[in-house]
């Protein structure tokens, strides 16, 4: 076959400095591609060689007729081919110009590894088992992926690639039923797909006493491992089984080390087999979603020793949309060696994923991922040729037919909000994380209106004269009407109709969307910025009104929404509708739920009368950009609509968290989620923590420091503070902060402060904005300290001894000009209530408490907080923090015996 090549040489080329001179070293394997049946440098033979002027030609000699009709294999071509050239321009040869393969760019693409030995790779050796790792596994694939890979490779002209794969298939061309696929794969549409199999469930009969006898058998240990008996566990559990089984809510906190995951999902999961009901557990981040998934959901396994369903669902987002990536592989693949290697990446990954989570493929662009994931805006569901392949459907499907489903805060409440069109029918759920759910629904249940959602599904209308749904619909039809399909002429028309409405409309929104801008920067005062927020108050909703910025606008959008039904209609007048016209028409039918939530949601927004339960307001980025612009609103009281869309419809939920009660009191929990009105179904318990917290914690708060009014006086008193304390306690910081323009303050004096120890600075939008990055270079670093805001304040998990000290630079009440603090304010002033005390107060107490849970993580934890907010001393509230905490020791010292302290609690 022309197109095979013979063999690889596999080439490492090392600059050496000799007798201060750097010269250079070649080394090479060769491997004939017909005897690649057992690598291993060792029975190759390496041959290796160091350049100098007496023997480079004979070496090259020997080199460069191997490198005719062969692949060179490189590990990072982009340093080896100048090296490469280098020796051959010296020696007078031209440079390389043959086919060569980069494993550094192949090794991420066919095998989804990162894990490739970079730091060793100076031996030739590590690199043979590199090259022959990618190659065994993409030689285990099926015959169709590799095709696959050869016609995505083919459009790039990417030769190099081409030639490996075709080499491969050529091989497993070889063996025999090579095109036939493993029992658990599928083929469709050119892809090979793992089969999705859903396993029913049979009937059993358990008793609750097996359950409870569990805790009490003296061999627990040895099925669970490091399982331990824990009172607050079982009081949890039996809380959980008489809520569920009476119809109850019930408010748990159980602190870290209760084993509370354990203690919601037996009772759970023993409801849903022996009342055959569906069960939900609900995290509020995808994290503990996993956790549970992988670490919990196993140990029940082993504790029930009978069958049952779990299934984890996730956000929409989360799946990828075949049909949204055959449309890509039909149409942009080709277009650069990028957009290939994706494309590549995802058929390898195609034929191993069971699920079709884009998390597995580790796309370091999101963007690339969105264009390919699931959304409900483009799904065509059961009129989708994938249906019965898609992935997303499949993950509802299992939904379905599970005793317990897994999935978070976000999905139940954009379930409630499309009238239960996502998750199947269920009547008891446990909420973990609950803390966030009063945000997480005022999230969901309100509007939110960008700028960008809008461009976004007007330019996928229509981009330009040949891309977007419009065109394209047009073209096709065309197309068609040359056949002599003239009964599309109607369709024709109005298509070319809705083509003008988009431009119009999209000249008209960004010629609106600049001239809010205008308004809102004429009208921004100083008291309305809270992270470039603005609030649409009575006041400017008048002034708004008069200026009628958005008339146009609407007009157009209802013209643009009136063509879509007539485009609809049209369609249902066709007993048989030409297929391929059906799906262009249904790409662009896809934008049409979405143009009418547009024109709702901004006749609500922009309405004369704003409605008195909700809040309003703007938000305009950094820059000021009106493409950045974004309009919000969303109820002042969540728990009306909590109560009636949730606690009222579900037979029980159990909500549990780590920071819900405050001074064993729910008081505060029960209002915020409208509990407090059917308190009669609502049950409560607060755990003690298993951890004793006088022993493991020492909490100090100095009593010289200046006040937090002072500003730049506390920041640089702080600072100096900070920096002594770290001499003595050797890094291992976590400082929590409530702004970041504090964090950025602290961060500059701490860098300069600490510039000749050895105490690493990191601190969050700084050094990075990824949070997970932040902590492992944490974790990693023998010595450092990280200034965090908002997010660190919780989830920040570092038992032992990654995480010694916690320093709390501010209490954390939120900013009081936030819109939606500055509205609930208002409404309990309305009220005749204290807002500080009713919410100010309550509210920055549950923050303090996460902070402070983020340093005793297991029962050998030992560790010190400073608070370096002396209202915490000085203020009449502010005894209800420390009386927050669990019992730690807590002492309010000078300077000099702050430091005694320490290192008495150091040596103790
Ligand atoms: S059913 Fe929807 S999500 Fe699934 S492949 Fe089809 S369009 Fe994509």
């Amino acid at each position: 076959m022309s197109n095979l090549y013979e063999r690889y040489i596999i080439m490492y080329i090392n600059e050496l400095l000799i007798e201060d001179k750097i010269t250079k070293s070649i080394g090479y394997v060769s491997i004939e591609n017909t005897k690649i049946t057992d690598v291993s440098a060792a029975n190759l033979g390496i041959h290796e060689f160091i350049i100098d002027d007496s023997n480079t030609d004979a070496y090259l000699a020997e080199v460069l007729p191997l490198l005719d009709n062969s692949i060179v294999v490189f590990y990072s071509a982009d340093e080896q081919l100048p090296l490469l050239n280098s020796i051959l321009e010296s020696s007078g040869y031209n440079h390389f110009n043959g086919l060569y393969l980069d494993l550094r760019r192949t090794l991420p693409v066919f095998t989804n590894s990162t894990n490739t030995g970079e730091q060793h790779l100076s031996h030739l050796e590590l690199m043979v088992q590199i090259f022959w790792h990618q190659y065994n596994y993409l030689k285990e694939l099926p015959i169709l992926v590799i095709q696959k890979l050869i016609e995505v490779y083919n459009s790039i002209e990417d030769i190099a690639i081409k030639g490996y794969l075709l080499n491969i298939e050529n091989e497993k061309m070889q063996e025999l039923g090579a095109t036939t696929l493993a029992s658990d794969s599928v083929a469709f549409s050119q892809l090979v797909l793992k089969k999705k199999v859903i396993t029913e469930v049979e009937e059993h009969n358990i008793g609750l006493n097996d359950l409870l006898n569990f805790f009490q058998n003296p061999n627990r240990e040895k099925i669970l491992n490091d399982f331990e008996a824990r009172p607050q566990q079982q009081k949890m559990l039996e809380h959980v089984h008489t809520a569920l089984k009476e119809n109850k809510h019930l408010l748990v906190e159980a602190g870290t080390g209760t084993g509370k995951t354990l203690a919601y999902l037996l009772p759970l999961l023993y409801f849903s087999l022996t009342n055959e009901k569906r069960v939900v557990v609900a995290t509020n981040t995808v994290l503990l979603q996993k956790q549970i998934f992988e670490r919990d959901i196993p140990l029940l396994q082993k504790i029930y020793k009978i069958p049952f369903n779990v299934a984890i669902f996730k956000g929409r987002g989360r799946y990828l949309c075949l049909r949204k990536l055959i449309n890509q592989l039909a149409n942009d693949k080709g277009n650069s060696t990028k957009k290939s290697d994706l494309l590549a990446t995802i058929i390898v990954w195609l034929c191993k994923t069971e699920t079709g989570e884009g998390e597995e493929l580790q796309l370091k662009d999101n963007k690339d991922w969105q264009q390919i994931s699931s959304d409900s805006e483009t799904c065509l569901n059961k009129k989708c040729y994938c249906f019965s392949y898609c992935y997303y459907h499949f993950a509802k499907e299992k939904a379905n037919h599970a005793n317990l489903i897994i999935t978070n805060h976000s999905l139940v409440f954009s379930d409630i909000k499309t009238d239960h069109q996502i998750l199947p029918a269920y009547k008891h759920i446990v909420f973990d994380e609950a803390h966030h759910l009063e945000n997480e629904a005022t999230k969901h249940l309100g509007t939110r209106i960008q700028y960008h959602d809008i461009k976004q599904c007007l330019t996928y209308l229509y981009r330009d004269i040949k891309n977007g749904a419009l065109p394209k619909a047009m073209d096709y039809i065309r197309l068609l009407l040359t056949q002599g399909n003239v009964e599309y002429g109607d369709i024709l028309e109005i298509l070319n109709q809705l083509i003008k409405q988009t431009m119009e409309l999209t000249l008209a929104f960004d010629d609106c969307m600049l001239e809010v801008r205008q308004w809102i920067l004429s009208h921004q005062k100083e008291q309305y910025e809270y992270n470039e927020s603005i609030r649409f108050t009575t006041k400017l909703r008048t002034d708004f009104t008069k200026q009628d910025l958005f008339s146009n606008v609407t007009t157009q959008l209802k013209l643009i929404n009136t063509l879509m039904e007539d485009l609809e209609k049209a369609i249902h007048n066709y007993d048989e509708l030409d297929y391929q016209l059906s799906e262009y028409v249904n790409n662009v039918l896809m934008q049409k739920r979405l143009l009418q939530q547009f024109e709702k949601d901004l006749q609500f927004f922009f309405s004369k009368h704003e409605d008195d339960k909700y809040v309003y307001w703007f938000e305009i980025g950094s820059n000021h950009s009106y493409k950045k612009l974004c309009f919000n609103a969303v109820p002042i009281y969540i728990g009306e609509i909590l109560n009636e869309k949730l606690f009222d419809k579900k037979s029980s939920c159990i909500l549990t968290s780590a920071t819900l009660a405050i001074r064993g009191s729910f008081k505060y929990a029960m209002k915020k989620f409208g509990l407090d009105v059917i308190s009669e179904r609502v049950m409560s318990l607060e755990l003690d923590s298993p951890f004793d917290y006088k022993e493991q914690c020492l909490v100090c708060i100095p009593t010289n420091i200046p006040s937090i009014k002072d500003e730049g006086v506390f920041i640089n008193n702080a600072c100096k503070l900070i920096i002594k304390l770290l001499s003595i306690t050797d890094g291992k910081t976590l400082l929590l902060f409530t702004s970041n323009r504090m964090l950025a303050s602290f961060h500059s004096n701490l860098k300069q402060g600490l510039a000749t120890t050895d105490i690493k600075v990191l601190a969050q939008n700084i050094d990075s904005n990824n949070r997970s990055k932040l902590l492992e270079e944490f974790f990693e670093s023998k010595k450092a300290i990280l200034l965090g805001s908002n997010s660190f304040w919780e989830g920040v998990d570092m038992p032992g001894d990654a995480l010694t000290n916690l320093f709390i630079i501010k209490l954390p009440f939120w900013p009081p000009n936030m819109p939606i603090v500055e509205a609930r304010t208002e409404q309990l002033e309305k009220e005749q209530k204290n807002s500080f005390m009713e919410y100010a107060l309550p509210e920055a107490i549950i923050r303090f408490k996460q902070g402070f849970g983020r340093l005793i993580r297991t029962k050998t934890d030992r560790g010190i907080v400073v608070i370096f907010d002396r209202r915490v001393i000085d203020s009449k509230y502010g005894s209800f923090f420390i009386k927050a905490l669990p019992g730690p020791t807590v002492r309010a010292v000078s300077e000099n015996e702050l430091f005694n302290e320490i290192s008495e609690w150091n040596q103790s």
